[in-house]
């Protein structure tokens, strides 16, 4: 897999699917050219003081694709594959998501190489303060603001905002999302990735007219986003049967107890070994006899390697990038209905969203509001694609393209950037 990703460029990838919706759209040249290229790329190299007293250099970047419908907004990842093309293909996936489902960002990411788990807690402060130092100049509630992606979470979004507080002067906890509640996070951020994917599995199971008395479901990936999706796909009466991490899955066609599987995977630090189900490889878990396949790990893990060996008749592509357009042709071809990742996973930007609209009026909503919100965007998105979809008889990845780039383009035509 990783010489795949070595070998095919990211963001040619993320062009390439840019160029099908505007073939679509017939853009014009000049709008063709600003939205296939990033606005603007930062690549930082800092110094950290590790607990031994060595000093390591470590390379950060934020990219910005576009902020025409508003401030740029993605997600940091900390990861030792990371690398600058990725990073790019990933803020304009940004740009795209955020206008498929309506919310007023432009894309961005960024991250740095690391292995997060091969750092101390206090290496990782260390490492998170400096780098948000180094990223500063383009951060800001009405700049460009983080999240937490692969290898983040709250703590380090806590961090990033004390971080840009102090250099303020002042708490700007707008700056950044997915913090905990008590530094002005919402209710339900931590969920809103998963709950996403919940309700458009859902309504896609609705829309496919599925006969199975009980769906059974397989979860690539156990960590925010497929722990939370696995859950409460569970609790909306679904049968969760498989689920991996990156070392390996397991399988129970009787259905998984998931709190005993979590409790295990707290203990032993992966799923593999479970007493109560048999272990798979990771390749397994995607090809399972299922009635849902939600890929919620890395991207580029259904390609033509594997793709004709899917057997799930709906895939709701929970990580970013997770299918490569080869797969898409070919899960096209066999009738399964794919969720793509802009609609799919947009549950936590949209969220994200809620949490700097209640930073900026610093007044706070319950989770049960913040939910029933969640619901109507996301669901409200969801049916726009696929009206595009059946009137225009393009796949449901196109036709969110088509509405998203459709968007930014209007932006920029209306704001006089290209006619
Ligand atoms: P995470 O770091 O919490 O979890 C990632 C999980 O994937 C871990 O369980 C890891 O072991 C597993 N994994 C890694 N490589 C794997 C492989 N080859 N096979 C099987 N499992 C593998 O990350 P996350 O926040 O849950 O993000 C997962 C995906 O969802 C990413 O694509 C991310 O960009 C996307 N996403 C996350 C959010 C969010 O709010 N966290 C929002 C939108 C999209």
């Amino acid at each position: 897999m990783a010489v795949e990703l070595q070998t095919k460029s990211a963001f040619a990838i993320a062009q390439r699917r840019f160029d099908s919706a505007a073939d679509v759209l017939g853009l014009s040249d000049d709008t063709r050219r600003l939205l296939r290229e990033v606005k603007r790329e930062l690549t930082v190299h800092f110094p950290v003081h590790h607990d031994d007293r060595s000093v390591h250099l470590y390379t950060g970047y934020r990219v910005q694709h576009n902020i025409n419908r508003g401030p740029a907004k993605g997600g940091i990842r900390y990861s030792p594959e990371l690398t600058l093309d990725l990073v790019k293909a990933l803020a304009m996936l940004m740009t795209w998501k955020c206008a498929a489902v309506g919310i007023p960002y432009g894309g961005a990411k960024g991250g740095v190489v690391v292995d997060p788990d091969a750092l101390s807690q206090s290496e990782l402060e260390h490492l998170t303060r400096r780098f948000t130092t180094e990223i500063a100049l383009l951060i800001g509630p009405e700049k460009d603001i983080p999240a937490p992606d692969l290898g983040t979470g709250p703590q380090v979004m806590a961090w990033m905002m004390d971080t840009i507080s102090m250099h303020a002067g002042h708490s700007v906890t707008a700056s950044v999302t997915g913090k905990p509640v008590d530094v002005g996070g919402s209710e339900g951020r931590q969920d809103a990735a998963g709950r996403g994917v919940t309700y458009l599995t859902l309504e896609a199971l609705k829309y496919l007219h599925v006969g199975d008395e009980t769906p059974t479901v397989a979860v690539q990936g156990f960590g925010k986003v497929g722990s939370s999706t696995a859950r409460l796909l569970h609790e909306a009466g679904l049968r969760v049967v498989a689920v991996s991490d990156s070392r390996g899955g397991v399988y129970n066609p009787r259905g998984l107890d998931l709190a005993a599987l979590d409790e295990h995977r707290k203990f032993r630090g992966q799923v593999s070994g479970f007493k109560k189900a048999d272990d798979l490889s990771g390749d397994e878990v995607l090809e399972l006899p299922v009635t849902v396949l939600v890929p919620a790990a890395v991207e580029q893990q259904i390609t033509e390697r594997n793709a004709d060996r899917v057997k799930a008749r709906l895939i709701t592509e929970a990580a970013n990038a997770a299918v490569s357009p080869e797969a898409d042709a070919v899960l096209h071809e066999r009738g399964a209905f794919l969720v793509p990742d802009i609609l799919a996973n947009s549950g936590g930007v949209i969220v994200s969203y809620f949490e700097w609209v209640q930073d900026l009026q610093a007044f706070f909503w319950e989770e049960e509001e913040i939910n029933t919100k969640l619901h109507h965007v996301i669901t409200r998105a969801f049916y726009e694609v696929l009206h595009a979809s059946v009137n225009k008889r393009i796949d449901m990845r196109t036709a969110a393209y088509v509405l998203a780039v459709q968007r930014v383009a209007n932006a920029t035509t209306v704001r006089g950037i290209y006619p």
